[in-house]
């Protein structure tokens, strides 16, 4: 069975943040990431851009144990957050589970807003295009800007200005 889903972080090293969250949802199973996109504010109020990735994985574990995944993973963000960022370092949601449908107070798959939503989408269509066709990409909600694989970005993160000081 594969299940996907949506991770975002908007605030302090969003590459780790990213990364760490990848980590604990997947376990030892096997999985996939697509690329990360930028997501514009919205409302004007001076922030971080989102960064916005999908996880593939593919697991024998229940709908309720992949909600207790997700909530480790925003347990462990938050730890590090409670100390030294503010909120959003890691937002996880639960998108799509093959062949589930949850309707629970505390739990509902499909997730029920993920069409409106470009920035999930858009990395959802890398991985499932048979699940996102390009007019549901068009329909959605929100601006989003491609800007690479997780990999590339740890080191844009932590360099914003390049190796030698220069501007990337
Ligand atoms: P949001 O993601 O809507 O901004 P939260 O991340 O705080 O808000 O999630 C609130 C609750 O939503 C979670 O504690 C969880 O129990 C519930 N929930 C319901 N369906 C899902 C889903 N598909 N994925 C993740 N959480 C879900
Ligand atoms: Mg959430």
């Amino acid at each position: 069975m594969r299940a996907y889903f949506s991770l975002g972080s908007n605030q302090g090293d969003r590459a780790q943040y990213l990364t760490l969250g990848v980590h604990r949802v997947r376990g030892d199973d096997v999985h996939r990431v697509s690329r990360v996109y930028q997501t514009d504010p919205v409302g004007g109020v001076a922030q971080d851009d989102f960064w916005n990735l999908v996880l593939e994985v593919a697991t024998p574990a229940t709908p309720r144990d992949l909600l207790a995944r997700i909530h480790d993973a925003e347990a462990a963000a938050r730890r590090t957050r409670e100390v030294r960022w503010g909120p959003r370092t890691l937002d996880v949601d639960i998108l799509w589970i093959d062949g589930v449908t949850c309707d629970e107070t505390d739990l509902t798959v499909p997730h029920p807003r993920m069409y409106q939503r470009r920035f999930v989408l858009a990395p959802l269509r890398e991985l499932r295009p048979d699940l996102v066709s390009a007019q549901d990409l068009r329909r959605a909600d929100g601006r989003v800007h491609l800007l690479g694989t997780l990999e590339t970005l740890h080191y844009t993160e932590r360099h914003p200005r390049g190796w030698n000081g220069e501007p990337l």
